[in-house]
């Protein structure tokens, strides 16, 4: 059977992999390279030039899915588990949260506010089922179950940098998935899983599996439709020209699905049109000197900055393994009209190098050895209120056409590296199971 798979990031590279062996398999990926959200960077100026992702990553211990496959590879021992030390920056000041004594330390809520937000994690960790919450509104359910204090001096800067203005609108099983997983820490603390030598590993040994069973990847090649006619896929239009296949996999993103298949079912284009999705501007640095000396690799940050969260990576992987401090600065935007989508690469930068100067007054752009700037108008659903009925089936309808990728049930009610790979193989299984 002939597949075409629209797009090489993990959801495609997993069908790729999964189907490449009994199958012709075409991957078409617009980029000029490969990996999609998880591609890396080759930081080719230092000493001994080193991949980095250019979006940071890390995965955690129920990424069951992910790990069975990095196994599955032969990568497994290239996997490390490391401490991740989390912090919180309020009203001028860092707090560290990695400890309880930490947590009972952060001066913007009181006792009482702590022990409801105490009682709240322990009820998220007994809730096993989240659909029943995607109707409630997150803000509606802290205020319910801990108080208004809880909401506004701990989730709601949060939520705002995650969401921006869709803040208020974001559904109580998407925060209950996410406090699902970042409170399960077990008895040595939180642990999170990053590969030595980086994601691009694995990217790369997904693509080697597909070449070499014969599977083809070609990149700069845009897929400008998907042809359907009597509701059966027919092929796709890859570089201007017609490719006849029997199966087609999208892994695009709702929006460009809608243009790709122009309108067709109409079921499905009314669906694909309802999905919101926003854009991510993150900014890596290469620096002379380690910016957070207490060792946080992850701030969340409530202060007037363009950035809600300052990631050093180098304070999670050893700064020997680059020769110098990789720190990530990150912003999530909620269309193609917000400043950081419209302004030039150089202004972004420079509003986000200012933003590190008001918040770390021993930082100097003099330490700054190289910058880059990655953004994306379309890096997640936006997890409002009823998304779980905008969720896209694997199998949409027209014989032969598939979708696995941040909309998939698998990535619900969080996008991840390990949903993508579930969602890629799921559409593997359905596709070989309806040609049998
Ligand atoms: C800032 C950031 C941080 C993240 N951190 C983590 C993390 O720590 N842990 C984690 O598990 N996940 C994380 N993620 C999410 C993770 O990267 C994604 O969920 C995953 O990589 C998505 O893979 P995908 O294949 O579904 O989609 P994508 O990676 O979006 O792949 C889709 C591919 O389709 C291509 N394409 C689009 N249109 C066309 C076309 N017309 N023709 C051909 N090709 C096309 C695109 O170029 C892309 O390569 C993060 C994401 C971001 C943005």
């Amino acid at each position: 059977m002939k597949i075409a798979i629209i797009g090489s990031g993990i959801a495609g590279l997993s069908a790729g992999y999964r189907l490449c062996k009994e199958n012709e398999v075409l991957i078409f990926e617009k980029d000029a390279e490969i990996g999609g959200m998880a591609a890396s960077c080759c930081q080719e100026s230092a000493e001994n030039p080193y991949f980095i992702e250019k979006y940071y990553h890390h995965i955690f211990r129920s990424d069951s899915e992910l790990l069975a496959l990095i196994e599955e590879l032969g990568l497994e021992r290239k996997m490390l588990w490391l401490e991740g030390k989390n912090a919180y920056f309020v009203d001028g000041k860092a707090y560290p949260m990695n400890t309880p004594l930490e947590i009972l330390r952060f001066k913007p809520l009181s006792l009482s506010d702590l022990v409801r937000l105490g009682l709240m994690v322990l009820r998220i960790r007994g809730i096993k089922d989240t659909a029943p919450y995607d109707k409630i509104k997150a803000k509606d359910w802290i205020l319910d179950t801990a108080g208004s204090n809880v909401y506004e001096n701990f989730f709601a800067p949060l939520l705002k940098s995650k969401f921006g203005d869709n803040a208020e609108n974001v559904s109580a099983a998407w925060l209950i998935g996410r406090v699902k997983i970042r409170s399960d820490r077990g008895r040595g603390g939180e642990k999170l899983g990053y590969m030595k030598g980086g994601f691009n590993a694995l990217v790369e040994a997904l693509a080697e599996e597909v070449r070499e069973n014969g599977g083809i990847i070609q990149k700069n090649t845009p897929v400008s439709e998907i042809v359907i006619q009597d509701n059966a896929v027919q092929g796709v239009v890859a570089n201007g020209t017609f490719v006849a296949c029997d199966a087609v996999i999208s892994t695009v993103e709702p929006g460009v699905l809608d243009a790709l298949t122009k309108g067709k079912p109409e079921a499905l284009h009314e669906t694909l049109r309802g999905i919101r999705y926003q854009g991510t501007a993150c900014a890596l640095l290469g620096l002379d000197r380690g910016l957070m000396q207490d060792g946080t690799y992850w701030l969340n940050i409530k202060a007037d900055v363009p950035f809600g969260a300052v990631i050093e990576h180098t304070n999670f992987l050893p700064f020997e393994d680059y020769g110098e401090h990789l720190v990530y600065l990150a912003s999530y935007f909620q269309n193609e009209k917000d400043p950081l989508w419209v302004q030039k690469e150089e202004e972004v930068l420079d509003s986000y190098l200012s933003g590190l100067e008001k918040i770390f007054p021993a930082f100097s752009r003099k330490e700054v050895r190289w910058k880059k700037l990655f953004r994306r108008l379309d890096t997640a659903p936006v997890y409002e209120q009823g998304y779980l009925e905008k969720v896209l089936p694997a199998a949409p309808g027209p014989r032969g056409l598939y979708l696995a990728g941040m909309f998939s049930p698998e990535n619900y009610p969080e996008r991840s590296i390990n949903g993508s790979v579930k969602a890629g193989f799921e559409c593997a299984r359905l596709l070989m199971k309806s040609f049998l």
